[in-house]
């Protein structure tokens, strides 16, 4: 049994024929601008640019948001390692923020506190550290799990210090905060389809956002920034990040059934918690009454956690631990971790993802349920 396998009931087939008959295969094609009008329409944002995968989403928005050498960028300290490589690529270093030990979204009054004892707006009001007075250009809320964290204290909190928000929604497609879809709060917000996310395109990723400019850019960054559409003329460095149309073409039709995918992860999620609430030391990630998450990934914590993930693998039932944090990677080990309690090393030894794909059925959960509480 698998943790999150992909969902290939609709149209897939259909539309990746479409492209393998008429011969559109690559970066040309309408299924781009159809997978990007669809993600745009969905999220409410004016505009949305397709890419390679999400790491790549998270690059170039980086880019695009000025982010360069000697510079930093504040990110969760939990979160996947594409979100602080994304910030390494541009040379910038990231700035860790722990965890919230209850929606495991980052800390924001330890952000908050960071913000006002750790750094100073200058005249030009550019955000620095004291420490060394390098640039705070950027942050990257990471939505961990498809949740999401008091959106309107860190929008706030942006303005406040001239920050430059960009959210890794990567997790977050069908995510809500008073209404307002993930990704959309920010000067960008970037999606990955991955195949464990909740629709795929086997990997592809996407970019929102509501400035005309900044999506013709990022556009231009991801098309080697080429000038003329005949001649070779480029007008910067820019990066072969494009999603071809075959992968665009399950996008849209992934797209179609994603209404279906979230409330089929609703229920999975219900159902997970009638089993298992209550019962031995199990605990959830716990929703702010604004919030209206996706239910991506099915994660509990337990203190049994090892026991549990190796009594599981041994009955062929895929899990997970939750990432290893930031600060304890090799590369990572001599950046700024901001903390008080070591949020993301206790989530890291006690969160467990278990199988919730789209297509599990009833017994199947209630299969793992009964090995989790056996
Ligand atoms: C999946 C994911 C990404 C992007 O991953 P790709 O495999 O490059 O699409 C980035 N950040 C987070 C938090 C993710 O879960």
């Amino acid at each position: 049994m698998l943790l999150s396998a992909p969902h290939l009931n609709g149209n897939e087939w259909k539309y990746i024929k479409d492209c393998l008959d008429t011969g559109w295969v690559s970066s040309a094609g309408q299924y781009v601008e159809r997978f990007e009008q669809a993600v745009a329409a969905f999220t409410g944002a004016q505009y949305a640019v397709a890419c390679v995968n999400g790491t790549a989403a998270l690059h170039l928005s980086l880019l695009a948001a000025g982010v360069t050498i000697d510079e930093y960028v504040l990110v969760p300290d939990l979160t996947f390692i594409a979100s602080v490589n994304a910030i390494v690529y541009t040379g910038a270093r990231p700035l860790l923020i722990d965890a919230d030990a209850q929606t495991w979204q980052w800390d924001i009054e330890l952000l908050a506190h960071f913000l006002q004892t750790h750094t100073y707006v200058d005249d030009a009001g550019v955000c620095r550290l004291h420490k060394d007075h390098k640039r705070i250009r950027a942050m990257l809320p990471v939505h961990i799990l498809g949740n999401m964290c008091d959106m309107d204290r860190l929008t706030a909190l942006a303005h406040t210090y001239g920050i430059v928000m960009i959210e890794d929604a990567s997790e977050a497609m069908g995510s809500y905060y008073k209404g307002k879809h993930a990704g959309t709060f920010g000067k960008m917000g970037c999606f990955s389809f991955n195949g464990n996310k909740i629709i795929t395109t086997g990997g592809g990723g996407m970019i929102v956002t509501n400035d005309k400019a900044l999506a013709m850019r990022l556009k231009h960054l991801s098309t080697q920034a080429k000038t003329d559409s005949i001649e070779y003329i480029h007008d910067e460095c820019g990066y072969n990040y494009r999603l071809v149309n075959v992968l665009a073409a399950m996008g849209v039709a992934q797209m179609e059934q994603l209404p279906d995918f979230l409330q089929r992860k609703k229920a999975i999620d219900q159902q997970y918690k009638a089993l298992l609430m209550g019962k031995k030391d199990f605990g959830f990630q716990a929703v702010l009454p604004e919030v209206s998450p996706n239910y991506w990934l099915m994660t509990v914590l337990t203190a049994e956690m090892p026991t549990l993930l190796a009594r599981l693998t041994a009955q062929h039932i895929q899990a997970r631990p939750l990432w290893r944090p930031m600060h304890l990677l090799p590369m990572f080990a001599n950046d700024m971790f901001i903390t008080q309690q070591k949020q993301t090393a206790f989530l890291y030894a006690h969160a467990l993802s278990i199988p919730c794909s789209v297509g599990i059925t009833e017994s199947e959960i209630r299969t793992v349920a009964e090995v989790l509480l056996d």
